[in-house]
């Protein structure tokens, strides 16, 4: 797939292991030009080194703190101006407190609920209200979601019902937005490693129980998962909006 002459922001690269870079590094390969986000000034440093490992130029890096408004409309201004219109968006941003993500849901704090439905929910629907001014046509948002959010599983708790939002924001974002053209959908990513999935408790047995059970037999990594993302955010997908991918060997069809 050739991306040449597109422009994608990346929201939610943490290190190597994040979904968010695998998905830059199947962009990348597409030609696409790419700008990234980062939590704050802290994580620059470590973004600019894996950029070199990239074919393309990517020299756009904005900090873009979710949980600041004032700080997201002023990146997605800067964005704008430096780049003159984007094609599209990912965001795989999410966070949950490690308490929460262990042991019974009926032990969630109001503080923690609060927290994860922020970062983890609300961020997509305000990062559309901004990324949608600067727009280019047939601009499409992609987002990360987990089978926690449409199944009961073990520990993913509060990040479960945060998936669940998000997916219903997913639905009324693509409804919305549609209007203008822009497209708005999620991949559902098999469990990966991460920083962030590390935080789940028991992840070693999620991910044997994917060996064992789906179809494939086997578990996803970063790029398979990136290279949806990549397919989403392009034209070949121009007539699929408001829909959950999954990129998951298949597990979510067994009973
Ligand atoms: P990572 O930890 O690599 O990525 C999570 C990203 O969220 C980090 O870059 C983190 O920034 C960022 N983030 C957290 N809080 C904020 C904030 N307030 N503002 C801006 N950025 C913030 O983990 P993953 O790659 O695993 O996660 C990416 C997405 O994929 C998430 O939505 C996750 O739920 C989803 N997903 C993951 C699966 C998995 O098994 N790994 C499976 C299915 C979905 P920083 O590190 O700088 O704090």
């Amino acid at each position: 797939m050739n991306l040449e002459g597109r422009t994608y922001v990346i929201m939610g690269v943490a290190n190597k292991r994040s979904i968010a870079w695998g998905a830059a590094r199947a962009l990348d390969k597409m030609g696409a030009k790419l700008v990234f986000t980062i939590l704050n000034e802290r994580f620059r440093r470590e973004l600019e080194k894996l950029l070199g490992e990239l074919e393309g130029n990517h020299d756009i890096v904005v900090e873009c703190d979710v949980q600041d408004d004032a700080q997201i409309e002023s990146a997605f201004r800067e964005i704008g101006e430096k780049t003159g219109g984007i094609d599209g968006l990912l965001h795989a941003i999410a966070f949950a407190g490690k308490d929460e993500l262990q042991g019974g849901y009926s032990e969630t704090s109001r503080e923690g609920f609060k927290n994860a439905l922020d970062i983890s929910t609300y961020s997509l629907t305000v990062v559309a209200k901004h990324a949608k001014k600067i727009m280019n046509e047939g601009g499409s948002i992609v987002t990360m979601t987990y089978l926690g959010g449409e199944r009961a599983m073990p520990n993913y708790n509060v990040m479960g019902v945060a998936k669940a939002a998000l997916d219903a924001s997913v639905r009324y974002l693509a409804y919305d937005l549609g209007e203008d053209g822009f497209r708005v959908n999620a991949v559902s990513a098999g469990p990966i490693r991460t920083l962030s999935s590390s935080a789940v408790g028991e992840f070693k047995s999620i991910l044997k129980e994917i060996e064992e059970r789906a179809p494939l037999r086997r578990n996803v990594d970063q790029l398979e998962v990136g290279n949806t993302v990549a397919f989403l955010l392009s034209d070949l997908a121009s007539g699929i909006t408001g829909e959950v991918v999954h990129v998951d060997s298949g597990y979510h069809i067994m009973a």
